[in-house]
């Protein structure tokens, strides 16, 4: 049977190492790393993971602030708060929670961001950095599955690796580090003729999909190591809901070699690494130094 890739225990041994170098930074520089949040609107599951991000970020010494605005909040107004925490010298990190509402354009949001508190990754300037190499700020989710995968592997260059998915949050961001460990690199999506065959060929697969269960445990390579990023709620017949991954789990735990379970997994790195992209955030802007590397 498949190693089991426990999510949880590695975001919280990365939590008390931020916690420890955020009590180092706020020691040195007279406060604590700054993360702003803002959520517009009512969306209960946005309302969740703001609520979940803001304990984490007290627990690991992050200053917290959540910006809470109406779902009739309009472009400008938004913009001009984006702006005011660009300006103010305590916010380190920015994060704004998506989706927004449909009188927003999240692009143009996200580009209102000034790169160097765009914790999230998503500015433009930081998926151009991502791409060609330079340091900047990486999407959490996918850097969560690659510090899930490093535990797991010594080496990744020249493995065969999938990602199924394209999205600018998950699938791009997670082939361009990929291919910046030196896999091989393999992007499927909805319009991929022959997602199995690249599912089969791969020693490593990153399920970023949105559809419970795709990936059957016969299309994976023995022994290979899978991420299954997807977050799908589904019904059970006794009414009850339950939160199952793209990766159809019992039947690849049988044929993989490490597989990481939902919920558990990628999940719980997700927002780990979103505190560390704050600390990291606090320590460039402020010239005080940081071994990234420890974290
Ligand atoms: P998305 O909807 O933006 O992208 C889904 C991608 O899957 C698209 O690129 C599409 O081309 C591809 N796709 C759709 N159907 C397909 C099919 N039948 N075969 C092959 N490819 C197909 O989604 P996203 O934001 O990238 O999220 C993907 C999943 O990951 C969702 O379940 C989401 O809930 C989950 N997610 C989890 C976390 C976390 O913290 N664990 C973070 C972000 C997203």
């Amino acid at each position: 049977d498949a190693k089991i890739i426990d999510g949880k225990a590695t975001a919280l041994s990365l939590r008390a190492r931020v916690a420890e170098q955020a009590q180092a930074f706020a020691d040195a520089a007279g406060r604590l790393p700054g993360l702003a949040v803002v959520l517009v609107g009512e969306d209960p599951a946005s309302a969740v993971y703001v609520r979940a991000k803001e304990r984490a970020s007290a627990e690991a010494h992050i200053g917290g602030t959540v910006h809470r605005l109406p779902a009739t909040t309009t472009q400008e107004e938004l913009l001009a708060l984006v702006r005011a925490l660009n300006a103010d010298t305590t916010v380190d990190g920015i994060l704004v929670q998506l989706p927004l509402p449909p009188q927003i354009d999240a692009h143009a949001i996200i580009a209102a961001i000034d790169p160097e508190k765009d914790v999230d990754g998503f500015h433009p300037i930081n998926a151009g950095r991502l791409a060609s190499g330079l340091p900047g700020f990486v999407p959490c989710t996918p850097l969560g599955c690659l510090m899930l995968l490093k535990d797991y592997h010594d080496h990744l260059a020249g493995l065969e690796a999938v990602v199924v998915g394209r999205s600018n949050i998950v699938g791009k961001p997670m082939a361009q580090l990929l291919l910046a460990e030196s896999c091989t690199v393999t992007i499927a999506h909805s319009r991929t003729r022959d997602l199995f065959g690249a599912v089969r060929r791969s020693d490593i697969v990153i399920a970023a999909v949105g559809v419970p269960e795709l990936i059957r445990g016969d299309w994976i390579k023995p022994g290979a190591t899978v991420i299954d990023v997807g977050i799908n709620r589904v019904t059970l017949p006794d009414g009850k809901t339950k939160l199952i991954g793209d990766v159809a789990y019992d039947e690849a735990i049988e044929v993989a070699g490490a597989i990481t379970p939902v919920p558990g997994g990628v999940g719980p790195m997700t927002i780990a690494v979103l505190l560390r992209n704050t600390l990291v955030a606090a320590h460039r802007k402020t010239g005080i130094a940081l071994d990234e590397r420890t974290l």
